[in-house]
């Protein structure tokens, strides 16, 4: 497929929009490692799954990438130390959410010698049997790092057993202010092609395709050096237009298929994977190292020094942006705090929150670049539904959501509803649409889990009642045989004794 029917694609599919980039300077500026701050806060669920179990005490000394977080179930992943050092505490810590609450996390005191356990490494990953690499990758802990955090390693498993066709790499990062994953490809594109590789070896997918959005001509220039020796991996350039990393929107760009209505990209026999986390693999299966730290892009009006650095996990975000040069003096006072990208991310109240392994971006924003003004009313002008990638009706939803009517507002589509945010960024009368669905869709679950709980306690009583029944019954049939048995008995000791009556009769009758 050529660069022009990618091109024609994009323009075909509905919706969508072209907010500014915002992207440089911070793009432009070199890569940074950011060394380990004093201590480390690490939430034991940072993916979509279950929480890890601590499997540390505190007082323990731990070395950087020792497991201290054991994945508990089949959607979960380990937990490792981004330093080493001693646990000081297990228990609550701030949540990098909205919400502020807490959650149960490991916070350890660095020792400031930032020492490796021992790891297991693979000089040939080649060679290595494609369920195998599943296995070290989720020994690692590598999730998806495109924002998702779903656990990569039951994805390339997945790929085994949906027989994958085609591994697409999403490297569009088309959310504007994050920069990572272009300097990633910029800075490293030689080790993100030896991950993507390993990747394409552990699906079993007959090539990878690389979509980079045109507006980083650096990144693309660089990952085309570093695919030069390899047949099956190609670079593809796609149009820059949001929210072309949603999977499904990038899957109908490069390669024309559409994902079936509630399917899954395996469905048509594609998987994809952010670049970021090739990298997490090519470092999980090469060197053995677990997933602890993550590159972070540190953006916005207010920031000193904007850029892109290589974060341990569990740092404060107040930390990551000191490490940036702090806030602006000569400027207006932040307006928004952002974990993540302005379109999809979470406005937190604080940056006294941990970097989590989906953290892909801190964005301090001014008033201008918040755009904030005065809300209003719905003019019912049918921008959002213009903008929606989806084809939804994002109106219709939130006049139900608004009414408490959660149920309507799912039959209207909000299930398939990808918080996108494109109708929030167009609607003149600026309502915080997605901040509706994002509520309905916690709702919705929680009523589901709600049936789920009810439907299980039924299954219980029901089980429980069925149990006493035939407690009871097995209780009368023993009764009854014990009740027979004893009548026999009873019946056989008469039949003795009457026998034994008759022969001392007879016996009697002989003697007279
Ligand atoms: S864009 Fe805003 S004002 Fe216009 S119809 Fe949608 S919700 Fe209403
Ligand atoms: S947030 Fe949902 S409703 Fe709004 S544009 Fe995106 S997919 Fe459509």
């Amino acid at each position: 497929m050529g660069i022009l029917d990618r091109f024609l694609r994009a323009a075909h599919f509905s919706g969508g929009v072209h907010p500014d980039d915002h992207k440089r300077p911070a793009a432009d500026a070199p890569l940074r490692v950011m060394p380990p701050p004093a201590r480390v806060y690490v939430p034991l669920v940072q993916h979509i799954g279950s929480p890890a179990r601590a499997v540390v005490a505190v007082g323990d000394l731990v070395k950087k990438g020792q497991r201290i977080g054991e994945p508990q179930g089949a959607v979960s992943a380990a937990i490792h130390a981004p330093t080493s050092g001693r646990v000081v505490a297990i228990g609550d810590i701030v949540a990098p959410h909205p919400s502020g609450l807490p959650v149960r996390g490991i916070t350890i005191a660095s020792d400031g010698r930032d020492e490796w356990c021992e790891l297991e490494g693979c000089d040939d990953p080649f060679a290595l049997d494609p369920a195998e690499i599943g296995r070290r990758v989720a020994q690692a802990g590598v999730v998806g790092l495109g924002g998702a955090a779903f656990p990569s390693a039951v994805k390339l498993s997945g790929g085994l057993g949906a027989r994958v066709e085609l591994l697409i790499i999403n490297a569009s990062e088309c959310e504007p202010f994050l920069s990572c994953d272009d300097r990633l490809m910029r800075d490293r594109a030689a080790e993100a092609v030896d991950g993507i590789a390993i990747m394409l070896h552990a699906t079993g997918a007959r090539e990878a395709r690389i979509g980079i959005e045109d507006n980083k001509p650096e990144a693309i220039a660089a990952m085309r050096v570093a695919v030069a020796g390899q047949s099956r991996i190609r670079v593809e350039v796609i149009p820059t237009r949001y929210p072309m990393g949603s999977e499904k929107h990038l899957i109908l760009v490069l390669t024309g298929r559409e994902v079936p209505a509630e399917g899954r990209p395996s469905d048509i026999g594609v998987v994809v994977h952010n670049v970021g986390t090739a990298m997490a693999v090519r470092n999980a299966v090469r060197f053995g190292r677990p997933l602890v730290s993550r590159l972070v892009t540190v953006n916005g009006a207010c920031v000193r020094q904007p850029g892109n650095v290589e974060v341990p996990i569990g740092t404060l975000a107040g930390e990551v942006l000191a490490f940036c040069g702090g806030l602006r003096a000569d400027h207006g006072g932040p307006a928004r705090l952002l974990l993540g990208g302005p379109m999809t991310g979470m406005q937190v109240p604080t940056l006294e929150v941990p970097v989590i392994k989906g953290t892909g971006g801190i964005l301090v924003l001014d008033a201008a670049e918040v755009g904030e003004g005065e809300g209003g009313p719905c003019i019912r002008c049918g921008d959002c539904m213009r903008a929606c990638p989806v084809g939804l009706l994002p109106l219709e939803i939130a006049a139900r959501v608004r009414a408490g009517e959660v149920e309507k507002a799912a039959g209207f589509g909000l299930v398939d509803c990808i918080a996108c945010g494109c109708c929030a960024y167009v609607c003149p009368s600026r309502i915080p649409l997605v901040q509706f669905f994002h509520h309905a869709k916690g709702e919705l679950a929680a009523r589901a889990r709600g049936t789920q709980r009810n439907e299980t306690i039924r299954t219980l009583t029901r089980a429980k009642a069925e149990r006493l029944e035939r407690d009871e019954r097995d209780k009368a049939e023993a009764l009854a045989r014990r009740t027979a048995a004893s009548l026999a008995a009873a019946t056989e000791a008469a039949a003795a004794v009457e026998k034994a009556a008759a022969r001392t009769n007879e016996e009697s009758g002989a003697c007279a």
